[in-house]
């Protein structure tokens, strides 16, 4: 195995079930690599822990390569071989733990969705920290990411502090608290944890049944620190309306916990150097982003009559949290008031995919509306650069990514003030609100008419002041989303509970 040199920073591993672009799902996956790069940049040794999918993106790994000692890990009774990989993605090194289970575990042609997932993630959990134990590593933080690795905090204390591995501070961040990955109590057996010490209601008993087990509220009672994605989503799931059953459990842990907004990889979203557009352009120079714009209605057969009809753009999970019947209100808004849609979307529940391919095939040859329903990310940016306008009409958004990825390339958001949005986008009509923070249009009722009311104003401002759009465009493109300020707040956040851990073991 190989070992860390010494860093003058901290040394930080995450343990995570994504990272963008090898094995990403959604934000999670931006966030392992955006705040991974940002932190290796201020001088922290940075490495990242994934399973081995067979279905990753392998052409985006640098120098992968196996291991000639493989790791043992306990599941289920037995031990089982784990061959270790190394490679680099993005500049990060990444360890990919490819278990040897008869079950096949990360050999589904999918990260997600399996039925065996607590067991799949809760395996790959112990078997990272078996890894970190083998290898002799030191490092000052373990930061994992979501129900999946969040047995990483019991497992830590429980069973690898005792063992050994016993220098690192937890932090555990929750990027969506609708997913906490809460099972039958027994479950938790198969990766060693005790069942009898964790199924208590202060440890990692379900808040609302008690004979079930709940990874996130483990996360939360036994890490160091925990970490939210925005300020104001922290704010709401401790509330009874946002927690999602977790909110007492958050109160009664509030000063460890800490909402920080994420960044956005701006090496990657750069609308002057993006390689999937069809010409880059930048704040001071805007043809270039008109351009782009008539060129995806050429691709996607788009009427071009008229340049100056506005385009809205959608790029999103078809889920309920996304506001998805406030997505489809919005396409027949915008063909009402003589504007063009495009969205770009999948939805991993069969029903919802259904729905949307019907209202793709009503508007299959249609001049102004186009519906692209799978996963693509070289259109995702085409239609970034390409849209004027991007609507997020989410009952709930964490932090949300496509908000500040779109104003990035001058797509000006129209969103729902909740969670991250709330964080990131400021109404232009409201005058409580500095001028130069001003940069999108809001709306708070998650119906129609909130809708329509952001919608029609955004249009306006379009149609009939071209100059004051520009503006708008041309400071949202100059808006910093990078990762730098976020990245110091977890720097801080980590550099706080490392002195900590460490004037407590003095004294001791
Ligand atoms: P969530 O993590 O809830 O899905 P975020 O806004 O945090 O939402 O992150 C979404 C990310 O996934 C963005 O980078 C967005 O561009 C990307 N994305 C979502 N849907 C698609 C799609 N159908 N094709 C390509 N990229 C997508």
């Amino acid at each position: 195995l190989t070992s860390s040199q010494a860093s003058p920073g901290l040394y930080v591993i995450h343990i995570a079930a994504e990272m963008a672009p090898v094995a990403k799902v959604g934000g999670l996956g931006d966030v392992v690599t955006g705040l991974g790069k940002a932190l290796q940049k201020k001088g922290h040794l940075v490495e990242i822990v994934l399973p081995k999918y067979d279905c990753m993106q392998y052409d985006r790994i640098r120098d992968l390569r196996a291991l000639d000692v493989t790791v043992e890990s306990y599941f289920d009774g037995k031990l089982f071989q784990n061959k270790v990989w190394v490679g680099t993605v993005e500049g990060l090194p990444v360890y990919f733990i490819e278990p040897h289970h008869p079950n096949k575990f990360f050999w589904r042609g999918q990260c997600y969705g399996e039925h065996d997932d607590f067991k799949r993630f809760s395996f790959f959990s112990r078997a990272a920290l078996e890894l970190l134990l083998q290898a002799g590593k030191k490092p000052d933080i373990i930061h994992c990411h979501d129900w999946q690795t969040a047995f990483v905090a019991p497992l830590y204390w429980d069973l690898y502090a005792p063992k050994g591995l016993n220098s690192a501070r937890i932090c555990f961040t929750c990027h969506n608290f609708e997913y906490q990955g809460s099972a039958s109590a027994s479950e938790l057996a198969s990766c060693g944890l005790d069942v009898q010490q964790l199924n208590r209601p202060d440890r990692m008993q379900d808040n609302s049944a008690n004979d079930r087990v709940n990874p996130v509220k483990g996360a939360i009672v036994f890490s160091n620190i925990v970490t939210t994605v925005s300020p104001t989503y922290a704010q709401e799931v401790r509330t009874a309306e946002g927690g999602r059953g977790l909110h007492s459990t958050l109160n009664f842990h509030s000063k460890k916990f800490m909402g920080i907004l994420n960044g956005i990889d701006t090496d990657a979203w750069n609308p002057a150097t993006d390689t999937f557009l069809k010409v880059q352009y930048s704040a001071n120079d805007l043809q270039g982003k008109a351009e782009n714009k008539a060129a995806m209605r050429r691709h996607l057969g788009l009427s071009s009559a008229d340049d100056r009809q506005p385009l809205v753009g959608s790029i999103t999970r078809l889920v309920p949290q996304k506001g998805m019947h406030l997505i489809r209100h919005a396409i027949y808004r915008t063909l009402e008031m003589g504007g063009q849609f495009v969205l770009l979307g999948s939805s991993p529940v069969a029903h919802i995919q259904r729905e949307f391919e019907g209202i793709a095939n009503q508007f299959q040859n249609h001049d102004h509306i186009r519906l692209i329903l799978k996963y693509d990310e070289s259109l995702s940016h085409y239609i970034y650069a390409a849209s004027d306008m991007f609507i997020i009409p989410s009952i709930f958004e964490p932090c949300g990514l496509t908000q500040m990825i779109a104003m990035r390339y001058g797509s000006v958001p129209i969103a729902r003030q909740t969670g991250g949005l709330k964080d990131s986008v400021f109404d232009v009509d409201d005058d409580t609100i500095p001028h130069q923070f001003q940069n999108g249009f809001t709306f708070m009722t998650p119906d129609e008419q909130g809708v329509n009311s952001a919608l029609e104003r955004a249009f306006n401002l379009y149609k009939h002041d071209k100059a004051s759009w520009q503006r708008l465009v041309q400071k949202d493109m100059n808006i910093d989303f990078s990762w730098d300020s976020s990245a110091s707040q977890y720097e801080e956040l980590y550099a706080k509970s490392v002195a900590r851990a460490r004037a407590a073991a003095s004294h001791t």
